[in-house]
């Protein structure tokens, strides 16, 4: 892409309503624009890297086993009176009418949806288990929007509804969600903990919320740094051995990881003192195993073997996919701007052109771009009129990981500098240099 071409309003000056980093570099980047209170337009470059966290969590769902779907963001009201939520939904539900008088809602979830489209659908324990999901906007009319996109009032979420026969096959596949989980913040660069949360009404043990450390988190935790130190690598997860999905799930919770909702202040305080973390984090996701709620008001029920009928057993399993753009923000940015990790940046490298008045430089650049362009790596190309530390902060600002600085000294000599935004090297390279280096960049 160059940038002469594309749509990057950036801006200089911070805006005054953001008060987190995540939601200043945003705006400043250009990545969105507030529609209204709570709801944004994704700009060209908050739409990549939207679009990149969607592939990734899309992906590892796909791993684990799970299968993509899609359902409406407007849901029919009845379903929601069946279940008997319409009501507690309380304030928080967007409630539509249409020209018939019939009542809608903007979906906040999809529970009812999906539990209304599997008793349609399957009545036979030999069809379980399964796993839906689809990645949808939600609406939730929240009281407080704020933060940008962090707590919006629509956002962008994946949510995955899972259907067993008994508890132990449940059970495996909430593991299974832990498991993909803590693989999908590894991918996108991020150290989430999870995190015992409340299992409210319903009870039990099965509910785990997915935490990114960060000063600027809402949710009070309290942990064991243990448990902050774990991660899965490149280890080999093989989801249909439910004994070693059990093992990696019990690795990493069997750590005190705590929100405020169920901490313990004993348990904490018996843990040793050097052991002991509190601190703010970012909710990232959240799995829950309820067993029989929907399934038994909405009537979804399968034949068992010997032809009796039980409700299934669910559990639902959400990942904040647009929360989670400011949150690899939050964890990833400097005083010049972002520092995107690789798997998500928006562009892997950025070119800038020292001098774009001068020919050979310009010429150079253009067979550099052309070359990174054919061997198929996502590349901005700064070929703006303008001064060469405007062109560097803004690729500073954007976050591209890797920046090719082209000058009309180095092409002279047939060199380039290529910068790291995360550690600030630069190396020199030849065109040849360069490209070989950038099949491997990390
Ligand atoms: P919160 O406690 O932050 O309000 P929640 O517990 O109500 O979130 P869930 O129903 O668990 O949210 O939804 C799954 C995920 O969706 C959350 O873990 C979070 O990452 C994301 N999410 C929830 N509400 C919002 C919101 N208003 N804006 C952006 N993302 C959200
Ligand atoms: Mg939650």
């Amino acid at each position: 892409m160059r940038l002469t071409k594309y749509f990057l309003p950036v801006a200089k000056e911070v805006p005054a309503e953001a008060k987190i980093a995540s939601h200043r570099l945003m705006l400043r980047a250009g990545m969105i624009k507030q529609a209204s209170a709570g709801i944004y337009s994704w700009l060209p470059l908050g739409f990549r890297v939207l679009k990149k966290i969607e592939t990734i969590v899309e992906e590892e769902q796909v791993k684990a086993g799970h299968i993509p779907m899609l359902m409406p963001t407007i849901q029919p009201a009845e379903l929601w009176k069946e279940s008997g939520r319409y009501e507690d939904y309380g304030k928080e539900m967007l409630r539509i009418r249409d020209r018939q008088e019939r009542d809608l809602l903007y979906g906040p979830t999809n529970e009812e949806q999906i539990t209304d489209i599997f008793r349609a659908h399957i009545s036979s324990y030999k069809e379980l288990p399964k796993t839906l999901f689809h990645i949808q906007w939600k609406f939730r009319d929240e009281m407080r929007p704020r933060f940008g996109i962090m707590r919006g009032r629509e956002f962008y979420m994946k949510d995955g509804y899972s259907f067993d026969i008994d508890k132990d096959s449940a059970i495996h596949s909430y593991n299974r969600h832990l498991v993909s989980y803590l693989k999908t913040y590894e991918r996108l660069g991020l150290k989430a903990i999870p995190m015992r949360a409340d299992t409210g009404p319903i009870g039990g043990d099965y509910s785990h919320e997915f935490l990114v450390l960060a000063e600027t988190g809402e949710s009070n935790v309290f942990y064991d740094r243990t448990v902050a130190e774990l991660s899965l690598g490149a280890e080999d997860i093989n989801y249909e051995d439910p004994e070693s999905i059990q093992g990696i799930v019990n690795q990493f919770t069997k750590y005190y990881a705590r929100t405020e909702e169920t901490h313990d202040k004993k348990m904490f305080e018996d843990l040793n003192v050097d052991l002991r973390q509190a601190g703010k984090g970012i909710e990232v996701g959240q799995i829950f195993y309820f067993g029989t709620k929907y399934s038994k008001t909405m009537n979804a029920r399968v034949n068992l073997p010997d032809g009796s009928k039980v409700p299934v057993e669910m559990g639902s399993h959400g990942i904040g996919v647009s929360r989670l753009v400011g949150a690899i923000i939050e964890a990833n940015h400097d005083e010049k701007g972002i520092v995107w990790p690789l798997s998500v940046a928006p562009f892997k490298i950025g070119i800038v052109n020292v001098k774009q008045s001068d020919k050979e430089t310009s010429d150079f650049c253009e067979k550099l771009y052309t070359a990174i362009n054919n061997m198929g790596l996502e590349v901005l190309y700064d070929d703006r009129e303008e001064r060469a530390g405007i062109k560097f902060n803004t690729m500073d600002l954007i976050g591209v990981p890797w920046r090719i600085t082209v000058g009309p000294r180095g092409v002279e000599v047939g060199k380039v500098e290529l910068t790291s935004r995360k550690s600030s090297e630069s190396v020199e390279y030849s065109l040849e240099q360069v490209l070989n280096r950038l099949q491997s960049l990390d």
